[in-house]
């Protein structure tokens, strides 16, 4: 399987009043067509900066429309073919990580990646024929190693994290909303932003310690050209991550130190979980130190798309905390994934067989190339047009091996037919059980809604309206 670097791009902000104030110097510099960044140690002028150089680099003057367009669109484009995507926003407090986000409404150059990708998904929904989607979001958020519903009837509630053998790790009670377009989906995002501030005036918290998670889970649903049909299902992750600043730097000490370690724990661990996937020689990765890791593991070294927006400040009083955000996004760059498309197993199968012929077929043609030799099978030599006439005679050592190697094809071959026919008699009797079932719950359905119709006399077709919907564009 082809392994896939996770992209890198840094992102600085303007000057902010209070930098503007204290007359801060800029200290970090781009050159964007390159993807470089060059930071300059202000404690240091003589000496050259310190260069760095990633998959993007945008500077004051670069607005998300661009980096959208640039970097995170082919990525979400994955998602809507079947691939399970992530995007991280990380950076010390105030460097611009729910600016990007999350975004502003005003300028519209500057909207979120978050509703952006919200924008693409349905874009893509609205355009695909003969496909079915489903399109689910949640929102959650790690303070303190607690993880919340931002969506929940009780945002208060602690949720725990389970695993599934299949699905694997997942938030047990998450509430997730089926949506159907882009107004919904802004709303909800507003909603889980609003409870994350109301969360924090409460409980005296502090929201630059939080992770929040928007995810969008998508499931497709689609019929080929021979009426054949497939499920696809992929995720989304957008995950705001709380300030990368070193807690000394806060002033706490003591009890206070502790608890702002704790409260920063899964940044540390991912930290460590970055450094164990880069390191090479370490065999174990402690994806279990820390909730958000457990949760993120996927997107770290799994099947993932995965790209890292990291934040910065061009202030000189801010050097340390960007340089340090430099080098961590320098290593996350060597983090390889595997991303795949997730499919019916039954449709990864098939891909399987064909490409087991596909390979075959190389080998075979590639022992006829070298040997020389024409008449293996029909099809094949077809291909090859030697002329029999210039071929030197075969030895019989030859000879016993071409036999061989047909023989080995010829068994492979149909082991995998008798294989692919299995297969689409067992996919035959799922279709029918499906149909049965489906027949079932439309007559259970309307012998329900025919008996409250009796008894309220009122119509509520409209209260069972099915979360799935089949968009077909027009001739
Ligand atoms: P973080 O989430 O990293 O703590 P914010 O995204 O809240 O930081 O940004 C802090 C402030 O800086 C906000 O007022 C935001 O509007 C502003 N800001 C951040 N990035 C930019 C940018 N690229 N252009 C203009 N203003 C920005
Ligand atoms: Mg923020």
């Amino acid at each position: 399987m082809a392994s896939e670097a996770v992209k890198v791009i840094v992102r600085c902000r303007p000057m902010n009043e209070r930098e503007k104030a204290l007359s801060c110097q800029a200290v970090v510099n781009m050159d964007s067509p390159r993807g470089q960044c060059f930071i300059q140690n202000p404690g240091a002028t003589d000496e050259p900066p310190k260069q760095f150089t990633f998959d993007g680099a945008y500077y004051e003057s670069h607005n998300t429309e661009q980096i959208y367009n640039e970097i995170a669109y082919l990525l979400v484009e994955g998602v809507t073919e079947g691939y399970n995507g992530t995007i991280f926003a990380y950076g010390q407090t105030g460097s611009g990580k729910s600016f990007t986000m999350q975004g502003i409404v005003d300028p519209p150059t500057q909207k979120g990646i978050i509703p952006r990708a919200f924008e693409h998904i349905f874009e893509s929904v609205q355009c695909a024929e003969n496909t079915k989607f489903l399109v689910r979001v949640s929102y959650l958020e790690i303070y303190n190693e607690d993880i919340r519903d931002l969506l929940g009837a009780d945002t208060k509630q602690k949720l725990e994290l389970k695993e599934h053998p299949e699905k694997g790790v997942y938030v047990k009670g998450l509430s997730f909303n089926t949506v159907h377009s882009v107004a919904q989906c802004e709303r909800i995002m507003e909603t889980g932003w609003r409870n994350r501030a109301v969360g924090y005036t409460l409980m005296n918290k502090d929201s630059s310690r939080s992770h929040s998670i928007f995810t969008i889970n998508m499931e497709i649903y689609a019929v080929d050209e021979r009426g054949q049909d497939h499920l696809r299902a992929a995720k989304l992750n957008l995950v705001d991550l709380a300030g990368s600043e070193r807690q000394s730097k806060t002033g706490a000490t003591g009890e206070r130190l502790k608890e702002a370690t704790k409260i920063n724990l899964s940044l540390s661990a991912l930290g460590n979980v970055i450094s164990a996937l880069v390191d090479g020689r370490c065999k174990h990765i402690p994806y279990r130190d820390s909730k958000l890791t457990r949760l993120l593991q996927d997107s770290l070294g799994g099947n993932t798309k995965t790209l890292m927006v990291a934040c910065l400040s061009p202030a000189d009083n801010n050097y340390d905390e960007s340089l340090s955000t430099l080098r961590y996004a320098n290593r996350a760059k060597n983090i390889k994934n595997k991303p795949r498309i997730n499919e019916d197993p039954k449709d990864a199968l098939l891909r399987e067989y064909q490409e087991e012929i596909r390979k075959l077929k190389a080998i075979l043609a590639e022992q006829m190339n070298t040997n020389n030799l024409s008449g293996l099978l029909p099809a094949e030599t077809a291909q090859l047009e030697v002329k029999p006439a210039l071929l030197p005679e075969p030895q019989p050592d030859v000879e016993a091996e071409k036999q061989l190697i047909r023989e080995e094809y010829e068994a492979k071959l149909a082991q995998l037919k008798a294989d692919y026919e299995a297969e689409q008699e067992s996919r035959a009797r799922l279709e029918e059980d499906i149909n049965t079932m489906r027949t079932s719950y439309d007559l259970k359905l309307s012998t329900l809604e025919e008996n409250l119709r009796k008894e309220s006399g009122v119509a509520i077709g409209s209260c069972f309206a099915h979360t799935w919907y089949f968009h077909r564009m027009m001739p």
